[in-house]
Parts: structure tokens; C-alpha cells; sequence
């Protein structure tokens, strides 16, 4: 799946500044059918400023033309921090002895998205760390429990690699997409920040989407932890890794993460490994964009990891997911008092701030997060229409890349959006998000559509929830 010798072939040689070889390559990543691995290498060696606002304008441009100017929101949920691994660069390892270890319960994790339901989230990520007593049918058992009892839509999963089996209990349990990430595709540096646990086997975790696509999950999630080696070859590797999906099962990685390694408890000693390969901002712009361009269709997802402004700049360089007002400790929304635990109360004793797997870069509340991304042209779209009416996997990678969900898109964000002023009044923000409600209502143009949206927003003002064409 990944010719290591033959990504770092494309990847040797000087940086690249020439003007005249970049120009066929954005020109042909405009008809959104991605890019070669050697396209990709080019721009990945691009570093001269004029060039990369060439290529991070490339990159709104496609993220435009296939999803409009929609932001997709969502917010992590954590379930627990119980981990048998050892990740030189997380929280959750196993030997960081200073981390009070938490699983929620069946009803503080319902109680959690209670929270996240009130806070108008319609999408929810489950994460947790890897341990037995805290797997597959803890994990399913939650899920189903969300769906009956909160009116979350659409339940993703972040957990550790699992088998074909595991897998389908997911999958049958209603989960949408599968998201594991390689942390790193360079093997001597896998077997260097994995020293203990299940997670050292390269090969088990690489494989695991290929055991999900056949267990039947139609959306994947992949990523690789920026900073752990070097970005250009993980990069070209997560890239390779979606080209290989898309060959396989006709179905492009259906979100690509950017996660950027941020300080976490316990991992101080390891300071000198994890500094050796920090992404600045400017290449996390570029990395955003060259997944855009080479991966047109998957959703390029940004998490609270990053600050603000930097948030607000990578809208322009290909972004299509945010989350907001992120905790990523299990109980962090608040909803639950680490005492009322079944499990116990929290081992240490802490409360649930010092439980977080790694420091967030951005406490904005959601309100305030979508603001931000209308000044910025966006629209904050809390739908999830695709995956309750079958627009996954081959079906979505093929309409999305033929720029054929936008017209869709549009009015089911526009409609998601005025669900959520309706229950969640953005104080102070109220024109600014009319403006863009009417704005967005004005861009409609095909005459049914628009008929269609005129009346589910009658519908929605009168108390009806969850519409969507
Ligand atoms: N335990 C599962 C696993 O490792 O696959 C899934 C959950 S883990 C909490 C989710 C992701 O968090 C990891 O895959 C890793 O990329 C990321 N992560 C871990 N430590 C981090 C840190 N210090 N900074 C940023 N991201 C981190
Ligand atoms: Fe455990 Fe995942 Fe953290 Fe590794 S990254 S220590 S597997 S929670």
C-alpha cells in the first residue's frame, strides 16, 4: 500500500520554486480529479511564499467547487482514557501514572451528548483510549444508547484498530465513519513512538481500513499525527493510503485529519523525540491544501488543537471540517461529576479537567466558531444527511468529485443552521447569521430546491426538526 522507498525518491532534491512546473499542476487539480503522488511530491516541495498563496488559493477553490463554501461542525466525545499503550507523544499511555483514569458509564456518555445536542451539535466523534474492558461492545453499547436516548444524528468513532468482527458489531450499531489514524507511515519511527501494547504492530493498524471497507464501513477516516516524523513523507504516505482505497473499493478516504502533536501530561521525558519533526503553521497551511488538491472529495477535518487564528486562515487553504468547544477528557462537557461514575471515581482523584489526552488551542464556544466562519465567507453546516440517506463511500467520492453535492449541500446546511438559531439564539451574532441564512437562501438557484426549502424553513420556524432534502 505505501512504497516507502519510492515516496522518498519523490521527495529528494532541493526545494522547488519553479513557477513553470507548478502551474500544470494546479491547473489540472481544478477538474477535481486529484493528483499524482509526483504532483503532490511537487507541491510538497514547494516552500516559496508567492507559490504556496498559489496553491492554498488552488485549494479554496477546489474545497468551493466540490462542497460550496459549507463547514462542516462537530465536537469529540471521550469515553475513557484507559489505555494499554504507549505512545511516547499521548496522555492515555499506560505509564503516565500522573493521568486520573475515567470510563463514562453507559448514562454519563448519553448524559454527554445530552450536553452536546443542547449545544446544537448534531454530529458527535467517540473517542477512547485502547483497553479490553473498554472495547467493541462498550463502545457499541454507547452508541446505541446515544441514538435512542439524545437526538444526536450521526455517531462517528475514533478508537483503536479493531478486527473484521469487532468491526461489523460497530458498523451494525450505526456508527458512520471509521476513523483510525497511522500516526506515522515510516516504520522505524512507528516502532519508536509505539514501544508497548497492541499498537506496535504497524501492520495491524495499517490494514484496519481495508478490515473496516469489509466490514462493510463505507466512510473512513485517516490521518497521520503531525510531528512525528518528517511531514512531507507522511503526507505523500496518507495520500497513497487513500489512493489505495479508492483502487480497491472505488472510495476515497472519506475524511483526511491533520491532528498536530500538542503537549500532553507525562510526555516530558520524550521531549527530544517529539520536538525532532514540529510542523509550523505555515506547513500545516500547505499540508491542508495539498490533501484538498490530491484528495478532492474527502473532508479535511481541524480540531481545537489549533488556535484560533490559525483555524480561521486554514478556511482558506482547503478546509472542510471544524470542531469546537472541545474537551478531550471523558466527562469534560460537564454533564456528569466523576464521583457519580459507576466506574469509580476517577483513580487519582482529579477532576475532570486533568483528565484531557492533550491542551486545546481554541475555547471558543460553537456560536462564536461559527461567527468566525461566516465573516470568513463560510457557512457553518450542521448537517448529516449523506450518511442517513446512503450518500457514503463509492456513491459520495463519485458525486462529490463530478462537484455534484454542492447544490445539495447548500440547502441541508442552510436548513441545519436555521435549526440551530432557532435553538440556540446566537446572541449579539443574530444579524450576522441571518445575513448569511438569507444570503445562502438567495444563492439557491434551482426553482425546486429553493420551493423545497421555502417550506421546510416555514416548517422549522414552526417547531419541526431534522428536515433536509
Ligand atoms: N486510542 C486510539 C488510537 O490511538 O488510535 C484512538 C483515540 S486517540 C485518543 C486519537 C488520536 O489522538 C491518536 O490517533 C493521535 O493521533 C492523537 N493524539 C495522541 N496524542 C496526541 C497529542 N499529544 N497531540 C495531538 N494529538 C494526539
Ligand atoms: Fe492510547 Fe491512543 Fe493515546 Fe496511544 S494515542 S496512548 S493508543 S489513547
Amino acid at each position: 500500500m505505501i512504497n516507502s522507498k519510492y515516496i522518498e525518491r519523490l521527495l529528494e532534491g532541493p526545494a522547488e520554486s519553479d513557477a513553470e512546473k507548478l502551474s500544470p499542476v494546479l491547473d489540472e487539480a481544478k477538474g477535481l480529479k486529484g493528483l499524482s503522488l509526483e504532483q503532490a511530491a511537487l507541491l510538497l516541495k514547494t516552500e516559496d511564499p508567492a507559490l504556496l498563496a498559489r496553491i492554498h488559493a488552488c485549494a479554496e477553490r477546489v474545497k468551493q467547487r466540490v462542497f460550496g463554501n459549507r463547514i462542516v461542525l462537530f465536537a469529540p466525545l471521550y469515553l475513557s482514557n484507559y489505555c494499554v499503550n504507549s505512545c511516547l507523544y499521548c496522555g492515555f499511555k499506560s505509564g503516565n501514572k500522573e493521568l486520573p483514569r475515567r470510563a463514562l458509564t453507559k448514562d454519563e456518555a448519553v448524559a454527554e451528548a445530552r450536553t452536546l445536542v443542547a449545544m446544537g451539535f448534531k454530529r458527535v466523534l467517540l473517542v477512547a483510549g485502547e483497553d479490553k474492558r473498554y472495547g467493541t461492545d462498550y463502545i457499541a453499547g454507547i452508541v446505541r444508547a446515544i441514538y435512542k436516548e439524545t437526538g444526536m444524528r450521526i455517531i462517528h468513532v475514533n478508537a483503536a484498530p479493531m478486527d473484521i468482527k469487532e468491526l461489523s458489531e460497530l458498523k451494525a450499531a450505526g456508527v458512520g465513519v471509521y476513523q483510525v489514524f497511522q500516526e506515522t507511515y515510516h516504520r522505524p519511527t512507528y516502532e519508536k513512538m509505539h514501544p508497548g501494547g497492541p499498537k506496535k504492530d504497524y501492520d495491524y493498524r495499517i490494514n484496519v481500513m481495508e478490515r473496516a471497507a469489509e466490514a462493510g464501513f463505507e466512510d473512513l477516516g485517516i490521518g497521520t499525527l503531525l510531528g512525528l516524523y518528517d511531514y512531507r513523507f507522511d503526507v505523500l504516505s496518507t495520500i497513497a493510503h487513500s489512493r489505495s482505497l479508492f483502487k480497491r473499493y472505488g472510495m476515497h478516504a472519506h475524511t483526511i485529519s491533520i491532528p498536530r502533536l500538542r503537549p500532553a501530561s507525562g510526555t516530558t521525558g520524550d521531549a527530544e523525540a517529539l520536538n525532532a519533526h514540529s510542523v509550523s503553521d505555515s506547513e500545516l497551511k500547505k499540508i491542508t491544501a495539498i490533501y484538498r488538491l490530491s484528495v478532492p472529495t474527502a473532508g479535511v477535518v481541524v480540531t481545537t488543537r489549533e488556535p484560533e487564528e490559525l483555524r480561521r486562515e486554514l478556511l482558506h487553504a482547503g478546509a472542510s471540517q471544524l470542531s469546537a468547544a472541545s474537551r478531550t477528557s471523558p466527562g469534560g462537557y460537564g454533564s456528569t461529576r466523576p464521583e457519580q461514575s459507576e466506574t469509580g471515581s476517577p483513580e487519582g482523584g482529579k477532576d475532570a479537567g486533568t483528565l484531557e489526552q492533550f491542551s486545546t488551542n481554541d475555547q471558543r464556544s460553537v456560536t462564536e466558531v461559527m461567527a468566525t466562519i461566516i465573516k470568513e465567507g463560510g457557512l457553518p453546516s450542521l448537517c448529516t444527511t449523506c450518511y442517513r440517506t446512503g450518500r457514503v463511500g463509492a456513491h459520495f467520492t463519485e458525486l462529490s468529485s463530478r462537484g455534484e453535492m454542492h447544490k445539495f449541500c447548500q440547502a441541508n446546511a442552510l436548513l441545519s443552521l436555521k435549526e440551530y438559531t432557532i435553538d440556540n439564539p446566537p446572541n449579539g451574532n443574530a444579524e450576522l447569521f441571518n445575513d448569511a441564512l438569507n444570503k445562502t437562501f438567495d444563492s439557491i438557484k434551482d426553482k425546486e430546491i429553493k420551493d423545497s426549502v421555502t417550506q421546510k424553513l416555514k416548517a422549522l420556524e414552526k417547531g419541526k426538526k431534522d428536515l433536509y432534502l
